[in-house]
This record gives C-alpha cells, sequence and structure tokens, in this order.
C-alpha cells in the first residue's frame, strides 16, 4: 500500500510499537512426547506414531530432554522458571494437525520475566523485555509445491508433528525494524550458545511472526495491532515491519482504521497482504492437557541445568575484549558462533602471544575471507596456521611484510599457511653490517625526521623501522632492525 514515500515530518509523528513471537524447534534425538526421532529431511511420514498423530488412547509421555533444553534457554534468557508449570490443549482444526490440538502451555508456562539486550542506533543498551517462554508442540507440514498434481491437491508431511518447541515471546518494547533485527541477531546467537536448537530459519527451525503497531509520539495507549506471519529470513523481518510502519501511517493519516489481523510477507513483491482476521486466544478452547501432569521444575534440576550453561555471548565479548584487547566490532566476529570462538580461544592459548593470534586472524585471514566473499568455513588457512604465523611474527623470524606475503600465496593457492611458509621459507637479512647500511642511508636522507627524533619525538624511530623495511623488501630482521636503528639514532 506504501505507493510515495510518507514524508519525514509524518513519519516521525508516529512511534512504531513492535513485539516478537519466535518459535524455535529444540534440538532433541526424539519427540516432545513420543520416542519418534526427531529428524529434518527423513521421508515424509516415516517418523510418526499413535502418539504424535494423536489417535485414540494414545498417551503422551514428556521428553526430559525437551524439559531441560527450553529451561536452559530460560535461564540463558534471564526468565524465572516456574517450579510447576501447566500443559494446555491448543484446539485448532488444520489439516496438517490430526490430533486438532497442540499440546503448549498457557496460563502457567515454563518460564517469564527475562530479557534481552540490544546495542541501540546511539551506541548504547536497551533491554528488551521476555514476556514468557513456554513449552509447545509442533504441527505437520503441508506441501504445495513439488508433485505432479500439485495445481490440485495438497500433500501432508506429519514428521513434524509433536517436534518440541520453545515459544519466546517479546514484551511491545522494540521501537525500530533495527531494533527487532538486533533482538532477533542476539536471541538467536544466545540460543546456539546454550546449544538447544540450530536456528536454521530455511528449515523452519527458527520461525518469526512480527507483531507490530503505530501510536502518535507521546500517547500512552497502544495501537491496534498487526501480525505479520511467513517471515523467513531475520532481513525480512526488517523489511516486513517497515513496509507495515509506513502502510499502517498511511491508512492512518488518510482517516481510516488499522484492522488487527494476520498478515502475510510476500518477499517477492516486498509487501504485506491481508490473510485473516486475528483469532483471540478464547478461540482456541485453551483446557489443561488431561493426560499430562503439571511439569514440575525442582530446584536441583534448575541448578543442573545452571551448570551446562556455557559462557554466554554478551559476557564472552566483555572478557575478550579484555583479554585480548579487541575492539567491540572484532569481539563480535570472534564471538559470533560459540565453536568458532571455541576454536580460537583454544588455539590462541598455545601461541607465544594470544593477542597477536587475534590480529592475525582477523586483519590478514579475516580480511582475505571478506574481500572474497567467503566464509570463515572456507578459508584455506586453519587456526594452526594462524597461530604459526603469529609465532614466527612474534619471534621475529618473518617480517610482517613477509607475512603478508605468505598469506597472499595461502590465498591464491588454496594452501594452509605451514606448507607455504616451509616451501617458501622467506629470506632475512640478519647481517647487521648490511641493515647498518641501510640505515645509513635512510638516515641521511631524511635529515628532518632525524632532527625531530633527537628533539625527544622518540615515536619517529617507527618511521625510520618502516623506511629501511621497504628498502630491505621487507627483509630485515625485525628484530635487529629495530635494535639497530635505536642505536643508530641515538648514536
Ligand atoms: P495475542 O494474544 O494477540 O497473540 P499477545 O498479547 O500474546 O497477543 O502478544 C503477542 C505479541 O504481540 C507479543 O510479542 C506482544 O509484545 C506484541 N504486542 C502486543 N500488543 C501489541 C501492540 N499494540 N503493538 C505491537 N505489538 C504488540
Ligand atoms: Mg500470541
Ligand atoms: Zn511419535
Amino acid at each position: 500500500m506504501p505507493t510515495a514515500a510518507i514524508p519525514p515530518d509524518v513519519l516521525a509523528k508516529y512511534e512504531p510499537v513492535i513485539g516478537l513471537e519466535v518459535h524455535v524447534q529444540l534440538l532433541t534425538a526424539t519427540k516432545a512426547f513420543c520416542s519418534c526421532a526427531n529428524r529434518f529431511g527423513a521421508d515424509p511420514n516415516t517418523n510418526i506414531c499413535p502418539v504424535c498423530l494423536g489417535l485414540p488412547g494414545a498417551l503422551p509421555v514428556t521428553n526430559e530432554k525437551a524439559v531441560e533444553f527450553a529451561t536452559l534457554a530460560s535461564l540463558a534468557l534471564n526468565c524465572q522458571v516456574r517450579e510447576r508449570s501447566i500443559f494446555a490443549r491448543k484446539n485448532y482444526f488444520y489439516p496438517d494437525l490430526p490430533k486438532g490440538y497442540q499440546i503448549s502451555q498457557f496460563d502457567k508456562p515454563l518460564a517469564e520475566h527475562g530479557w534481552i539486550e540490544v546495542p541501540t542506533a546511539d551506541g548504547g543498551k536497551k533491554r528488551i523485555g521476555i514476556t514468557r517462554l513456554h513449552m509447545e508442540e509442533d504441527a505437520g507440514k503441508s506441501l504445495h509445491d513439488g508433485f505432479s498434481d500439485s495445481a490440485t491437491r495438497t500433500y501432508l508431511d506429519l514428521n513434524r508433528c509433536g517436534t518440541p518447541l520453545a515459544e519466546i515471546v517479546s514484551e511491545p518494547d522494540i521501537r525500530t525494524s533495527d531494533e527487532a533485527f538486533e533482538y532477533l541477531t542476539r536471541l538467536k546467537e544466545i540460543l546456539l550458545y546454550a546449544g538447544v536448537s540450530d536456528c536454521n530459519m530455511e528449515e523452519g527451525s527458527l520461525r518469526c511472526d512480527a507483531n507490530v503497531s503505530v501510536r502518535p509520539r507521546g500517547r500512552e495507549e497502544l495501537g491496534t495491532k498487526v501480525e505479520v506471519k511467513n517471515v523467513n529470513s531475520f532481513k525480512f523481518v526488517r523489511a516486513a515491519l517497515e513496509y507495515e510502519i509506513e502502510r499502517q501511517i498511511e491508512v492512518i493519516e488518510s482517516g481510516g482504521r488499522i484492522m488487527q489481523e494476520t498478515r502475510l510477507w510476500n518477499a517477492n513483491e516486498g509487501r504485506t497482504y491481508s490473510m485473516r482476521s486475528k483469532e483471540q486466544s478464547h478461540d482456541y478452547r485453551y483446557f489443561p492437557e488431561p493426560d499430562l501432569p503439571p511439569l514440575i521444575v525442582s530446584v536441583e534440576f534448575l541448578s543442573e541445568a545452571r551448570k551446562k550453561l556455557p559462557e554466554l555471548p554478551e559476557a564472552r565479548r566483555a572478557r575478550m575484549i579484555a583479554e585480548y584487547e579487541l575492539s567491540v566490532q572484532d569481539a563480535h566476529t570472534l564471538t559470533a558462533a560459540r565453536e568458532f570462538a571455541d576454536r580460537f580461544e583454544a588455539a590462541a592459548k598455545t601461541a607465544r602471544n594470544p593477542r597477536r593470534v587475534a590480529n592475525v586472524l582477523l586483519s590478514e585471514v579475516g580480511g582475505r575471507l571478506k574481500a572474497l566473499g567467503l566464509e570463515q568455513e572456507q578459508s584455506p588457512v586453519s587456526m594452526a596456521g594462524i597461530v604459526l604465523a603469529a609465532d614466527l611474527l612474534d619471534e621475529g623470524k618473518i617480517s610482517s611484510k613477509q607475512m603478508k606475503q605468505l598469506f597472499d600465496v595461502c590465498f591464491e593457492k588454496g594452501e594452509d599457511f605451514g606448507p607455504v611458509y616451509e616451501r617458501e621459507k622467506p629470506q632475512q637479512i640478519t647481517d647487521a653490517a648490511a641493515i647498518e647500511t641501510l640505515i645509513d642511508e635512510v638516515i641521511a636522507a631524511n635529515p628532518k625526521q632525524v632532527e625531530q627524533y633527537r628533539a625527544g619525538k622518540k615515536t619517529m624511530a617507527g618511521f625510520f623501522v618502516g623506511q629501511v623495511m621497504r628498502a630491505s623488501k621487507g627483509q630485515a630482521n625485525p628484530a635487529l632492525l629495530n635494535e639497530l636503528v635505536s642505536k643508530k639514532l641515538e648514536g
């Protein structure tokens, strides 16, 4: 609907209000209430049984691992975990739900009152509240495409029925589409660190519904919200929110009213379409699940879960910034994936100077990967190769220029640093007399800089080291060069 761009002064009159509902599939071996395999990609309708199909007389049994994962997620999201939560039936008819209801939680969810911290545009931090985290089972899947008769038929794959989910509902604390993007990025990172979900949006293991309304700035009361579904990447969530915010402002500005409804995002067209008027919770006829006892999370279970929780991304970044003298940006790069951060830190420990490992990794390897549009996993250089480079540099066995040349070869030939170094064994000038000759030439050519140095500007030494290094084509032994430059300048 937003056709022409809305003038900035009109946009500025309104404040967007956003709340996100995120479903994540938990990485258990079996389903939430039966022993069927919980696995993506199996042949359709092979991982099913009377329990997850809801056949008469079949009884669910709660998967303890699913409870553990949901509890880990709750703790990682700073929630208070309820000792006694209640499973409830959420009743509705849909072809992919043979039971006619999902086992979920309603008024007594597993966890409440959590938060995630997100960075703000002005460089600060903001807490987004998490209203609740509850356990739920997934429904099956309708297959609309891929069959010769897809034009006239829809097929069903019920493998997903009964897959354990955690639903994480945010408070309406989000104010911009960028904040929503940050919230999702942080949430995914935390869940990956906690190891409870693979958060793979393409495979549907993380799904997001975005709720959004607008209100005149300064007004307390919330506007009528619209729920946008079918947004299958974080970028699309941002785009859908931007679209929807403008659409709502346009409706209000032209004297209309926002309808409480569910809308679908169409990524090809970059717009949302009305799907149905929003269902209310009473439409689901929630009632306590009669086949399951209350879910008890004992004090012992909770403290065991707490022990299993790894250091989480925010805390890890803060520690690594101090330990490796990183910028915030670099800390984000190194900690984005826990497995990678673990490998980095394990390798850095073995090096002479761990900070230098971070530096080589980020500036030499990271820089080249970025320029080539490659992912970390596609790097020809291993962590051990990076440690070797850092150590050689640290011991002065190669100059930084030589290191750069070696990395160039690694990336040209797709080889690791070790073999390239062994083959090329860059030459070093370790003959003091030869280096002194070069220093004398540079000193003679730069009288002004010599004067500055002798007048007390000691940092000038770096200038001479750089010039001599260049004159030696990067081959002067760095330690010797440093030593001789100081000696000559002082002398
Ligand atoms: P419903 O029962 O309609 O699903 P909820 O109260 O459960 O609504 O809220 C669902 C999500 O919508 C939550 O993330 C919440 O923060 C968000 N939300 C609620 N009211 C608004 C509003 N007026 N504008 C934007 N988001 C809202
Ligand atoms: Mg809801
Ligand atoms: Zn089953």
